[in-house]
């Protein structure tokens, strides 16, 4: 059984936190995209915990993690994620974690390249997380990445490592002005940081293979949403890998494989993080309330995240990319306050009404068109059946159901582990 669980818009939907509920029944989670440039939060009876790089499986005795060939590791901000984890009682050894030998190092280098390129862009800057996540993608398809295997030998790595230096430097160093990247220094941030991950490296594609062969269900997890997809999301406002479902298998290092169930993850209004097209977007007291019931700053960076109504248009379009079966809808609680909930329901672009997510130009210049639902104003996070729920939260419901086309099968009304619904 391959289930991927995924995000259907611009991220931060709680992918986390249904990633540990849902992975009681799963032996495998994996991370088959991206790196530490965003976060989830989980809650449950051990704790809060922010993770960047780690599967969220992790926080479950029994569950192995893997770091699939398709993320990108900076092992500097592993070890650190790894150290937090072990001083709050979780085991992390090799046994529950395996990080493929394919997966690329996101080195010291990117990170500046990252920071140097936002800063000479001033006021046209990207909004990136300057983890270094698109430098470390773009030398990965230059081929002239380290990967996590390269650690196993450090002979040839050491070999390799100047010439890769003298090429970052004509732009470290001759195109930006920066100081020159040394080679000690470099090989010693490895040594420190990479090295004691020696034991957890592995080809993940032999044990994953063997994982699926022998019956064990697998869970893939992705890390940020669909509308962030290099290919399918809000270009150049993207990220730099495939954060969609079809991606999981490659990423994780089972092509071959094919998805049996893919559970998208899908908030009952919309957050954005960073710059670009964000249609739906509320501004002034509207949006500072939104922010502030729902709790909405970067677990990763701590940014103020840009709120705004359900957007049928981009839900309905992630859900289409995604290929989502089923919907688990997260935040609902957080709507509790609003007499009048509101949902951007069509786009207008040019002066027409559409309710398709448009690309470009288009996208950038279209208009939310909201339309209001009547509120419930009352708690909801201690309803566990969908009867208990207020009837103007059942019809909410129902009627993002209906306009998105999906079935839901989760509703989550607070960030505790039991803090569901099941349809
Ligand atoms: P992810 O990146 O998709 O994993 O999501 P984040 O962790 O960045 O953001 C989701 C935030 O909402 C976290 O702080 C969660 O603890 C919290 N959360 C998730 N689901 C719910 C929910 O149903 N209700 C409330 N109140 N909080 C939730
Ligand atoms: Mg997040």
């Amino acid at each position: 059984m391959l289930t991927a669980i995924v995000g259907i818009n611009w991220g931060d939907e709680g992918k986390g936190r249904m990633v540990d509920l849902l992975s009681e029944n799963y032996d495998v989670v994996v991370r088959y995209q991206g790196g530490n440039n965003a976060g989830h939060t989980v809650i449950n009876e051990r704790g809060k915990f922010i993770l960047n790089l780690l599967p969220s499986g992790i926080l479950r005795d029994s569950t192995v993690n893997v770091m699939g060939p398709g993320m990108v590791i900076d092992v500097e901000h592993l070890f650190g994620e790894v150290a937090r984890l072990r001083e709050a009682g979780i085991n992390v050894t090799p046994e529950n974690l395996k990080i493929s030998d394919r997966a690329t190092i996101c080195m010291p280098y990117h990170k500046l390249l990252d920071i140097l390129e936002e800063d000479r862009l001033g006021d046209a800057k990207f909004g990136s997380t300057r983890r270094g996540i698109a430098p470390v993608y773009a030398d990965k398809y230059m081929k002239k990445a380290f990967r996590m295997g390269d650690l196993l030998h450090p002979e040839s790595l050491k070999k390799r490592l100047p010439g890769i230096l003298e090429w970052k430097n004509l732009t470290v160093n001759k195109g930006y002005g920066h100081e020159e990247l040394m080679v000690d220094a470099i090989y010693e941030w490895l040594e420190k940081y990479g090295m004691p991950f020696a034991d957890y490296i592995c080809d993940t594609t032999r044990y994953l293979t063997d994982a699926t062969n022998n019956g064990k269900k697998v869970m893939f997890e992705a890390q940020l949403g669909a509308l962030r997809d290099i290919d399918f999301g809000i270009y150049p406002y993207t990220s730099s890998s495939s954060t969609i479902a079809a991606y999981a298998p490659i990423g994780s290092g089972i092509p071959a494989q094919k998805l049996d169930n893919v559970i998208g993850i899908m908030k009952a209004y919309s957050s954005c993080v960073g710059e670009g097209p964000f249609t739906c977007e509320l501004f002034g007291e509207k949006g500072e309330e939104l922010r502030q019931a729902g709790g909405e700053y970067g677990a990763a960076t701590g940014r103020p995240r840009r709120v705004g109504g359900f957007d049928v248009p981009a839900s309905r379009y992630g859900i289409l990319m995604q290929g989502a079966d089923c919907i688990a809808l997260t935040k609902l609680d957080i709507l509790s306050y609003l007499k009048e909930i509101p949902v951007c329901v069509k786009y207008d672009v040019n002066g027409e009404l559409v309710d398709y997510f448009p690309s470009g130009d288009d996208l950038a210049n279209a208009k939310p068109v909201y339309e209001y639902h009547e509120g419930w104003c009352c708690d909801i996070s201690n309803c566990r059946r969908f009867e208990d729920l207020p009837v103007a939260a059942q019809n909410y419901v129902r009627y993002i159901e209906k306009v998105t086309d999906c079935r839901i099968k989760y509703i989550s009304v607070g960030a505790d582990r039991d803090q569901y619904i099941e349809l």
